[in-house]
Order: C-alpha cells, then structure tokens, then sequence
C-alpha cells in the first residue's frame, strides 16, 4: 500500500482534472454560442444577397414604369408642339420636352448598370448559397461532436470524482483529518509537489529530511507556505 505523500500526489492528479473537465463543460456554452454565430454571419450574408438582387429588380421596374410615363408625356410634348401656335408655349414646351428627354437618358442608364449589377449578383448566389450549405452543414457536425464530447466530459468527470473518493479513502485516518480540513479551507490549493528541492507553490526549498521523508511517501508539509507535500515527477 502507498504511503500518504504519494496518495496526496494522486489526489492532487484528480482534483485537478476534475476541476480541468469541469471548466470544459463550464466553457461549452461560449463555444456553442462562437459556432452559432458564425452560422448566423453565413446565413446574414445569403439573406443579404437575396434581399440585394430582389431590390434591384423592383427598383428597375420602379425606373421602367417611369421610362414608360415619362415617353407618354414626350409624346404629349410632341404634338402639343405641333399643335402649337405661340412662340413663347413653343419655347417652353421644347425645354420641357428635352428635359423630359434627358430624364429618360438617365433612366435608361441606370437600368443598364442596374441590370449589369444584378447579373453579377445573381451569377454569385449559387457560390453564397453553397458557402451556407456548407456553414449549415459544418454547424449541425459540430453539434453531433461537441454533444458526444460534452457527455464524455461529463462521465470522465463522474468517473474521476468518484476514484477522488476511493483514494481519499485510503488515506490513514489522521492524515485524512487534517487533510480534509485543509481542503476544506483552500481547496485544491492545498497541495503542492516538490520539483527538485523546491515546492513547486511557493518556490521555497524544502529541507533535505523533508525530501527523505517524502521518498519514504510520509505526510509532509511545506514549512514555508503549509501546502501538502508530494514529489512532483
Ligand atoms: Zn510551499
């Protein structure tokens, strides 16, 4: 049977993985929420490309509709033009007519360029679409792998608490005592091993009898800082 100083060396092991796993399991959370936001910035960006080319389409159909109105007053322009008799009606109907007439240059313009954009816009969506797909993809996987790795946390940590307890079990009784009262006071910062001839919590060097007792695996602790001793490997 070991001696108390490398009971504390694995009791030391286990709290501090079951402290490890439970900071794991405390983090899955903050993962989740990273992994959900990169799929929502994914599926933000198809939605904007969508809503991108649906809006140029009502906006070219807006311009076209004033194409079409403003050609009919052209027209109307036209005849009254004809039709008309005095000087000054015929001065303002021409500039009203080239103005009209430049607005529909313009329009027409930016239906073209209108046009242009949202062919391109529509030549990337299958890209984009397929660019959330795999966003969608990735983020359903990971959820099936971070479920299955959360639950072997989970019993690793079930399974490493319930050995802390079978090994605190064969601490001799006396040492039990004051060790729970230690835990109980600092937690794990209880504990500490000896690298060398130093503790590894207090840098301190421990006395040559110290280090002797602790090869003979006796309870030891560290004048200095008062932390169960084991040697560290
Ligand atoms: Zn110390």
């Amino acid at each position: 049977m070991s001696g108390p100083a490398v009971i504390i060396k694995e009791l030391h092991r286990l709290r501090l993985h079951v402290v490890d796993l439970s900071e794991k399991i405390a983090f899955a959370p903050k993962q989740k929420a990273v992994q959900e936001k990169k799929l929502g910035q994914a599926e933000e960006t198809l939605t904007k490309a969508k809503e991108s080319i649906a809006r140029l389409t009502l906006d070219m159909r807006d311009k076209e509709n004033s194409v079409r109105a403003t050609q009919q007053q052209i027209k109307k322009y036209e005849k009254q033009l004809d039709e008309s008799a005095n000087k000054k009606e015929y001065e303002t109907l021409k500039s009203e007519l080239a103005t009209s007439k430049g607005h529909v240059a313009k329009l027409e313009d930016e239906i073209l360029a209108d046009m242009g954009t949202s062919e391109e816009k529509t030549a990337q969506l299958p890209s984009v679409e397929q660019a959330t797909k795999k966003a969608r993809d990735d983020f359903a996987q990971w959820q099936i792998d971070f479920q299955e790795r959360l639950a072997r946390f989970a019993a690793e940590k079930t399974r490493a608490q319930d050995e802390l307890k079978a090994v605190e079990a064969t601490l001799p009784v006396e040492v039990r005592q004051q060790y729970d009262r230690f835990i109980a006071a600092k937690g794990n910062d209880c504990l500490a091993g000896v690298k060398g001839k130093i503790c590894a919590e207090c840098y301190t060097e421990v006395t040559t009898q110290m280090i002797a007792d602790l090869r003979r695996e006796a309870f030891v602790i560290c004048k200095n800082c008062g932390r169960m001793l084991y040697i560290a490997t």
